[in-house]
């Protein structure tokens, strides 16, 4: 080929790639097998294009031909740092950046994805979760203090460490112990093809016990010292696979819930724990709780608005931060949603006690539950009417304007130009598990230049 001719072949495939036209990429790689990883001046290659567009079957294509998915373009970003960053979770997957949630539905954030099966219909079968609970497939996780046994796996990647009913027979027994039924696994795992004798998927259980730290760590099938408990919640939970984040958000918050209400709320009488931990139950007979339904026998969620406020001008947003944040660190407006307040009023509510600046319209887009302790963050975008920020400062350190362009290096990692006050060295923006950071993706990836 002439180089003029070769440069056409070149763009003529990397757009075929880019529109997830298969049937001209597949025809022109069998003339030219050497056009798989040409790139486009920036860098890009076909993947990374078709990646970029979420095409499903055209990635399949490429990778079908054996492409090279490991390569960066000039930003130093590969073909699934592409699909992560616009959200194409099913191109993650096949990328094998992402596991797939077990109903292949999907789930927009970290602590959202949903591995089991609730069944909550089965949480009053008495007869059936004590089959389960002493079934020898069945998961128990152990919790201290709130904190998972977490295990080290030979990568150093941290997992939620399972116990078999044997290794936690006799805490079952201690009246302090709280048992909670998680669900049945949604897919059995092909790595370990558990299989309950009865072929019903492994049940999973949730247990915190008195007991003390070490005697439980005694207790872990990988030996003590290879597994320990979370120290710092905020961050060790946070490096968990999607899967074991999507077990554990359930556990913590009604684990954190029983510790809270061991006594009725109504009449001050203890309280005991029932359908398989997802009830409380007041002891006394006449207590008003005990008919009907009452809020006070179930275990609650805080609902909490979280916003990603755009300027008028749609090229900057407002974030703010609070004195406890690491330096440099900014992060999306938050707060409760109050009784009787619709989820739009609590955001403008919030903005505008937080930084002064006043809320037009507010869209919902996705929610994550926070297990710290059993928060709904309720992600929205706001577009602001007023610019000016007057800062509450008994709520917030600080609140300012940040122009696309700094959030977009932030988000890509790179340095931010320096700013006056705490930004001295650069932007922070949250990691990719809150969902303050996603809600700063969808806003850039909306209209991005990437
Ligand atoms: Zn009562």
């Amino acid at each position: 080929m002439s180089g003029a001719h070769e440069e056409e072949v070149v763009a003529k495939f990397l757009d075929a790639s880019s529109r997830g036209d298969e049937g001209q990429v597949t025809s022109l790689l069998s003339a030219v097998p050497s056009l798989l990883d040409r790139t486009c001046p920036r860098g890009w290659t076909a993947l990374m294009l078709a990646a970029r567009n979420g095409h499903l079957g055209m990635v399949q294509t490429l990778l079908r031909h054996g492409c090279d998915k490991s390569g960066v373009n000039s930003s130093g970003q590969s073909a699934s740092d592409v699909a992560k960053f616009w959200g194409h979770k099913r191109v993650c997957v096949l990328l094998g950046e992402r596991e797939e949630d077990g109903d292949g539905v999907g789930f927009e954030n970290y602590f959202g994805a949903e591995p089991l099966d609730r069944l909550s219909a089965k949480r009053t079968d008495a007869a059936w979760l004590q089959d389960r609970k002493k079934h020898p497939d069945s998961v128990f996780l152990l919790f201290s203090d709130l904190s998972p046994m977490l295990h080290r796996d030979q990568q150093g990647v941290q997992h939620l460490c399972q116990l078999d009913y044997e290794a936690v027979k006799d805490l079952l027994e201690k009246p302090d112990c709280v048992l909670i039924f998680l669900g049945v696994e949604k897919r059995r795992r092909s790595t370990t093809g558990r299989e309950g004798a009865s072929g019903e998927p492994p049940a999973w259980f949730a247990i915190s016990g008195e007991e003390d730290g070490a005697a439980l760590l005694g207790r872990c099938p990988h030996g003590e010292h290879e597994c320990s408990f979370a120290t710092a919640p905020h961050r060790d939970l946070l490096n968990l696979s999607d899967e074991d984040a999507g077990v554990l958000a359930p556990a913590r918050a009604l684990l954190a819930w029983h510790r809270r209400y061991a006594f009725c709320s109504t009449c001050g009488s203890a309280t005991i724990s029932e359908e398989g931990g997802h009830k409380r139950t007041c002891r006394k007979q006449q207590c008003p709780s005990n008919k009907g339904i009452h809020n006070t026998c179930y275990p609650r969620t805080d609902p909490v608005v979280i916003m990603l406020v755009v300027h008028p001008d749609g090229n900057q947003c407002l974030l703010g931060r609070k004195s406890i944040f690491p330096a440099g660190m900014f992060s999306c407006l938050a707060g409760f949603v109050e009784p009787g307040e619709t989820l739009e009023a609590a955001a403008r509510r919030e903005v505008c006690e937080e930084s002064g600046v006043r809320v037009g319209a507010v869209r919902y887009v996705s929610c994550q539950p926070w297990p710290m302790p059993s928060q709904l963050m309720i992600g929205c975008l706001c577009v602001a009417m007023t610019t000016d920020i007057s800062v509450d400062r008994s709520e917030i350190e600080d609140a300012r304007w940040f122009p696309r362009r700094q959030v977009t290096e932030a988000l890509l990692g790179g340095g931010s130009r320096p700013g006056p006050g705490p930004v001295q060295s650069g932007l922070v923006l949250p990691p990719k598990q809150t969902i303050a950071h996603q809600l700063l993706r969808n806003w850039i990836s909306m209209v991005a230049n990437l």
